[in-house]
């Protein structure tokens, strides 16, 4: 017997535990602090009523042997897929229902995707990064190249026409940074994967931050996108589904790499690895896209971006140069000069009581910067910025 010795060259991440470590033995010997957490990408807003009460619903039928549901199709259920599908339809993206795969989140699909890839294939991959690209491909031993994100470029980075690649993961708005790529920004990607025979998988688990409607919620607002990318998308930071789990991913018809459609491939894949989300849990994700859920969630987002905004409206008060905050949760920081990022960690728990995330542990371009996120409560967040501008 023979492990996968991938396994092995994955990194250790010690970056939330390192975190946590540092909060707790500082909580502990300074107990009349006050902490404020503005490192966290989990969310804090409760679920609205319209997902809780379909879900109430739907249990209810499941006591019932007139509407109990036993195992349902694997790609999710058809009335989830056209709510889908009809949210699609408002950025004039036409989807058909077989393109739409329910996953229990992003994070599953973005992993599982890589079954229907050679190990063969190069990857593309942003630095600073989300750390399941990078890890997903070590563990399958595939080749890595890095594309640099970084103050130059705004932490956007644009194709190298003079480099060969054929998985290309880009996640607008991004997490870590907070940045967002433009329709043009996008369409240069899409040609470079249509010339380069490469697939873009598109990571939009932020799209429900954008507030700018020129901006791009999804890669198929971009002429031939659907020729070349996948996109994945999540309720987590959307609907606060970040412990019930429910997210999707778009295969289109029309990508096919040696004759072969990826859609095709992706459904073998499912049917036989996945039995599906539960039909509890798609039922509340189908209210999230009923008017009334629409209006909800929409309160629970807004709430976020005013925290994004009173961070955002600090670090210019303070001449900090930053990334994000706008169409999305994340601010993304320049620490001060001279400092790392683990320094200036340490430096805003020891004399501002605030906890954020080092840059550096998302790669190396992210060193020398910090991300603060918005998820936190609007006052806590208030009173973490209030101490900033102190002296
Ligand atoms: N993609 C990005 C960029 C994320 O930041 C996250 C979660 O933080 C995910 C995907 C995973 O989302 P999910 O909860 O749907 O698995």
């Amino acid at each position: 017997m023979k492990i996968n010795k991938n396994y092995l060259a994955l990194e250790d991440s010690y970056l939330f535990s390192t975190i946590a470590k540092k909060v707790k033995a500082y909580a502990e010997k300074n107990p009349d602090k006050k902490i404020i957490r503005l490192g966290i990408g989990d969310v804090t807003l409760p679920l609205c009523s319209a997902s809780v009460e379909a879900m109430k619903k739907a249990a209810d039928e499941q006591g019932t042997k007139a509407n109990f549901h036993g195992y349902g199709p694997e790609q999710g259920y058809d009335f989830l897929k056209e709510a889908i599908k009809a949210y699609y339809a408002e950025n004039s993206v036409a989807l058909e229902a077989d393109e739409i795969f329910v996953s229990d989140g992003a994070k599953s699909d973005l992993g599982n995707i890589l079954d229907i890839f050679s190990k063969d294939n190069v990857v593309l991959i942003p630095n600073p990064v989300y750390p399941v690209y990078l890890d997903t491909n070590v563990m399958d031993g595939r080749k890595i190249t890095y594309m640099d994100a970084n103050e130059e470029n705004g932490f956007l980075p644009m194709p190298d026409p003079s480099v060969n690649v054929d998985i290309i993961y880009i996640c607008s708005p991004n997490n870590p940074t907070g940045a967002v790529y433009t329709k043009e920004q996008l369409a240069e990607w899409v040609a470079y994967a249509l010339k380069n025979d490469a697939v873009i998988l598109f990571d939009a688990a932020y799209e429900a931050f954008i507030t700018d409607s020129s901006l791009p919620r999804s890669i198929y607002e971009v002429e031939g996108a659907k020729k070349c990318a996948i996109e994945f998308c999540s309720l987590s930071k959307t609907a606060g589904f970040t412990g019930t789990r429910c997210g999707y991913t778009i295969v289109p018809m029309e990508v096919k790499k040696e004759d072969t459609s990826l859609n095709k491939l992706w459904l073998r894949r499912q049917t036989t690895k996945f039995n599906g989300v539960s039909y509890v849990v798609q039922r509340g994700a189908e209210a999230v896209f009923t008017k009334e859920g629409r209006e909800q969630v929409k309160i629970a987002t807004a709430y976020y971006q005013k925290n994004a905004q009173v961070i955002t409206e600090t670090m210019k008060e303070l001449g900090v140069w930053f990334v994000g905050g706008v169409n999305s949760p994340y601010i993304w920081i320049k620490v001060p000069e001279g400092m790392t990022s683990w320094e200036y960690f340490d430096y805003l728990l020891e004399n501002k009581n605030i906890v954020g995330t080092p840059g550096s542990g998302f790669g190396k371009n992210g060193e020398g910067f910090f991300r603060l996120t918005a998820f936190g409560d609007a006052d806590l967040t208030k009173e973490a910025m209030e101490r900033l501008k102190s002296k």
